[in-house]
């Protein structure tokens, strides 16, 4: 007998009901269920997640809300979690299964297979009894395991702790949204300039740990006095005339530096980082007779050692040097702090400053060209300059249009329609349409019957914009070259390495993206063998998300990397940089390696939703830590010569035999 529903009871939020899902689909592939079962969980977990719709509230008004991946089995369920707040579903898992076991299963290496069979063997459950076991030797008495798989389970212990005691940092998502709410609410603070982020954020990294705010203004101490009561803020840190730091309630610190009129140019760099690329900077200034801090570069009369410099007079004046070395102590997670500027002036003249209006006039002044902040790591950008190899960055501006994109048709929230009109509306002349193939039940994968039915649905969107565009009648933003709604799919690399479409429905797509969501623990050679596959293929011209990573949350596939940029390079399938921020999937430094074996890329932002393509900035900022330059990204082509690529890879794979 089912009680009635008790309003007073908290409703699950949707973070309550996705990791409800999310333990579900652990514990049955704990328990050795089919591979299709389990995912099709942890995928309606993810969709629930991130829908934009209060999912208790819904059933509990009694109007189910249709979720892509959530039919009748999971909808029963989520109805009996809102009415009883419990789920006799689960509770019988958790008798089957012990849930610690699950905490197993997050052991790089180790498969569900493996911790069924040590725990119906030597009853193991938690993670600190599978440790004692490894370290004792006792796991090789189990028929199939080896003093290898000892150790491959121990480091993944040791992994794993590791990355338990990493603080977290935010994603760039969250980082975005604290960044527009900080700008918004202190731009219009009477004297302001400017106000903008620096540091990490700034140069485009994956996650954020601190935020850096910097700004100009008349009236510094009105500035801190509104930075400092701000809404939302759980302590003030530090707080000075031209500088405060504070905490967010469950939030990064923020730190708010003042610059002086007219001197912005190296409190950008300094405060933009990185510290090892600032280092180098400023070895430079040394070389040339100079100390460069924030305030600017400072005549070196005679370099020595620091002590001297708070009992000199002139200093002690000197407003900027008093504030110099309160900057010496900055903060740790200081993107521009340094083993502190210990450039001694020993002569009797008040020092000289340089101060620069821009970076550009900074670097210039250290004779070299401006360096573009995605590259400010360090990693050969200062070598580059000097040789006058800087890349010219790919820009968001230079995208034409995106090739991975999802519809309520399979996984995604919004209608085709409305997907494809707001990239019209971004200016894009192309969007396309990559809705899951049908391995993917779960997300909906289309059979190919409904994708006959998309394809005529696209033909009639194609035509409208036609009509339009001969009528002059494009809506705001359209592009002058005007828009075409591609056909594509997601198509799903089968854990046997097959493809989901037969090479017939594949000719017919236009843009082919394919990729990998399910048997992610398979050997290295296998998983290597699966992709092979797809690059292989005369029609796949995309690899998605290729190393399947989840940033902060999911190792990468192990794949050979190696392997997979020949093989793309050859066969002129591209690799793509996928801009969600749970992804961002080539990494920086993949792309990097993937350009220079000679590999095409996508930027492409796997939207879901409307609001999801502003993942493009975040993959275009990707690929410009990648160093990546606009011609080898396919999505900065005019239509027609992506679509005569697409077209002319069954001839490439021909050629190769
Ligand atoms: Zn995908
Ligand atoms: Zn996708």
């Amino acid at each position: 007998m089912a009680p009635d529903p008790d309003p007073s009871r908290a409703a699950p939020t949707n973070g309550d009901l996705a990791r409800i899902f999310h333990e579900i689909g652990d514990l049955l592939e704990l328990k050795g269920e089919l591979v299709f079962k389990t995912v099709a969980y942890h995928r309606a977990a993810d969709t629930i997640d991130h829908s934009p719709i209060d999912v208790a509230a819904a059933y509990r008004q009694g109007t189910p809300p249709r979720i892509a991946g959530v039919g009748t089995a999971i909808g029963d369920k989520i109805a009996e979690i809102v009415a009883t707040g419990r789920l006799r579903f689960l509770d019988r898992l958790r008798d089957e299964v012990p849930p610690s076991l699950v905490e197993l299963l997050r052991i790089p290496g180790l498969g569900p297979r493996t911790v069924r069979l040590i725990h119906e063997t030597l009853g193991i459950a938690t993670l600190d009894e599978l440790r004692a076991a490894a370290e004792a030797g006792r796991l090789r008495t189990i028929r199939g395991l080896s003093a290898k798989t000892e150790t491959t389970i121990l480091d993944g212990i040791a992994a794993l702790a590791a990355h338990a005691d990493r603080p977290a940092r935010m994603l760039l998502g969250e980082a975005d949204e604290i960044v527009a709410r900080l700008v918004a609410a202190l731009r219009d603070t009477p004297g302001v300039a400017w106000i903008e982020p620096a540091g990490s954020y700034r140069r485009g990294r994956e996650t954020i740990g601190d935020i850096d705010l910097l700004a100009e203004t008349d009236d510094p101490e009105g500035l801190v006095e509104r930075f400092t009561s701000l809404t939302g803020i759980e302590r003030i840190i530090n707080r000075g005339n031209h500088k405060a730091a504070i905490r967010l309630v469950d939030g990064p610190q923020v730190d708010l530096m003042i610059v002086p009129p007219g001197a912005a140019g190296t409190y950008r760099i300094h405060f933009t980082g990185s510290r090892d690329h600032n280092v180098r900077l400023r070895e430079r200034a040394r070389d040339r007779g100079w100390s460069l801090s924030e305030k600017g570069f400072l005549r070196l009369a005679e370099v020595a050692e620091s002590p001297e410099m708070a009992e000199s007079p002139e200093m002690a004046e000197s407003p900027e040097m008093a504030e110099m070395a309160e900057i010496a102590v900055a903060t740790a997670d200081d993107p521009g702090a340094d083993p502190a500027p210990t450039a001694i002036l020993a002569s009797d003249a008040a020092p000289e400053l340089r101060t620069f209006l821009t970076e550009e006039a900074a670097y210039a002044f250290l004779d070299l060209p401006f360096v573009e902040p995605e590259l400010r790591e360090d990693s050969g950008e200062i070598e580059a300059a000097l040789a006058g190899r800087l890349p010219a960055l790919v820009r968001l501006a230079d995208l034409r249009g995106d090739l991975h994109s999802h519809s309520d048709w399979s996984d995604g929230v919004h209608p085709i329609e409305a997907m494809a009109d707001a990239a019209r509306r971004r200016g894009h002349a192309y969007q396309v349409l990559t809705d899951h193939s049908r391995s993917l039940a779960i997300a909906h994968g289309l059979d190919p019957d409904r994708v006959a039915l998309q394809r005529r649905v696209i033909a009639e969107l194609n035509a409208r914009y036609a009509d339009e565009e001969a009528d002059g009648r494009a809506p705001d933003g359209a592009g002058p070259d005007g828009f075409r709604l591609l056909h594509g799919c997601e198509l799903e690399i089968r854990a046997d390495g097959r493809l989901d479409y037969d090479d017939d429905l594949l000719a017919t797509f236009d843009i082919v993206v394919a990729s990998l969501h399910v048997a992610r623990r398979q050997s290295r050679a296998e998983l290597t063998a699966r992709v092979l596959a797809a690059i292989a293929s005369p029609h796949v011209d995309v690899i998605a998300h290729p190393a399947g990573r989840k940033v902060q949350g999911r190792d990468d596939l192990d794949l050979d990397w190696e392997a997979v940029f020949t093989a793309a390079a050859v066969t002129g399938t591209a690799l793509e940089i996928n801009g969600s921020d749970h992804r961002l999937d080539l990494t920086a430094e993949r792309a990097r390696l993937a350009a220079a074996a000679g590999c095409l890329l996508a930027i492409d932002s796997d939207a879901h939703r409307i609001e999801e393509f502003v993942h493009l900035r975040w993959g275009v900022g990707q690929a410009r830590r990648g160093w990546i330059e606009a011609p080898i990204v396919v999505n900065t082509w005019p239509l027609a010569d992506l679509l005569g690529w697409a077209a002319a890879k069954p001839d490439r794979v021909a050629t190769l035999g």
